[in-house]
């Protein structure tokens, strides 16, 4: 199996910019352009050279940065296409099924609308990697600007079916604020204790949360565990839809 490096580094107020890596293939793509200096000042650490931007969707904290590297860099940008009027310097639209390839890698796109109407995931299989955006966070997910609950829960319903050893990154450190919130929707869920003592840990050391794994989502974030019987009957929602359940959890966050 080729091998991917991955760099994570923090940049805006709490952003996560990632360079990935194929040694084999001498490419680069940023997941995201949050900040042009700081993805250039991460390049420049680690002596790589941008080759392309791959976009999750048109914020402004994932795209702001895409006209400057790109000008500086040469890139190409890849996006997705439901959005395509909305990503500076876009040049490969991408949408759900569609394999961009990316050095060595096959990179699968899948849509994960909810976040915004057009937000795409960018999933490795072969370095069994995920960039999942402003879709799913560690302990949480996006907020609903552009979809309804069962978009969303459709949305997080196919990040929670890929293998469960996948390695996921997210847009932002919202980890301890997910956790404390977490805690009043399934405070007995032992996997959930644990990891806030860590999470907790993690943050007071001003280091980071991520990346996750699916599998410790799947374990204890309450936004991926709306069948957990404990939720259930807090929420009193026994016996509904997923889906409804999955957007109590998000309303009560929004008001948190
Ligand atoms: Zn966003
Ligand atoms: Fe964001």
């Amino acid at each position: 199996m080729a091998e991917l490096e991955i760099y994570q580094f923090p940049c805006l107020s709490d952003n996560y910019g990632v360079l990935i890596h194929d040694p084999a293939a001498h490419v680069t793509a940023a997941i995201d352009a949050p900040d042009a200096d700081a993805v250039q000042q991460a390049l420049q650490e680690k002596g790589w050279t941008l080759t392309h931007i791959l976009n999750t969707h048109y914020h402004a904290d994932h795209t702001g940065g895409n006209k400057a590297l790109k000008s500086d860099t040469g890139c190409k940008i890849a996006g997705p296409a439901g959005e395509a009027g909305k990503i500076p310097g876009l040049d490969d639209p991408v949408g759900e099924g569609d394999i961009y390839q990316f050095g060595n890698f096959e990179v699968r796109i899948l849509e994960t609308p909810g976040h915004t109407a057009g937000h795409i995931s960018y999933w490795l299989p072969d370095a069994a990697v995920a960039f999942v955006g402003d879709t799913l966070f560690a302990l949480g997910c996006g907020r609903l600007f552009e979809g309804s609950a069962e978009t969303m829960w459709t949305s997080l319903s196919k990040i929670a079916a890929l293998p469960p050893e996948t390695t996921i990154y997210c847009g932002h450190e919202y980890t301890l604020a997910n956790a404390q919130f977490a805690m009043t929707v399934e405070p007995d869920n032992a996997a959930l204790q644990v990891r806030i003592g860590e999470i907790r840990a993690l943050r007071q050391k001003d280091e980071p949360t991520l990346p996750t794994t699916l599998q410790l989502e799947l374990d204890t974030n309450p936004f991926l565990r709306p069948s957990s019987p404990e939720i259930q009957k807090r929420l009193g929602m026994e016996g509904r839809p997923d889906w409804e359940i999955f957007g109590e959890i998000r309303q009560r966050k929004d008001r948190a």
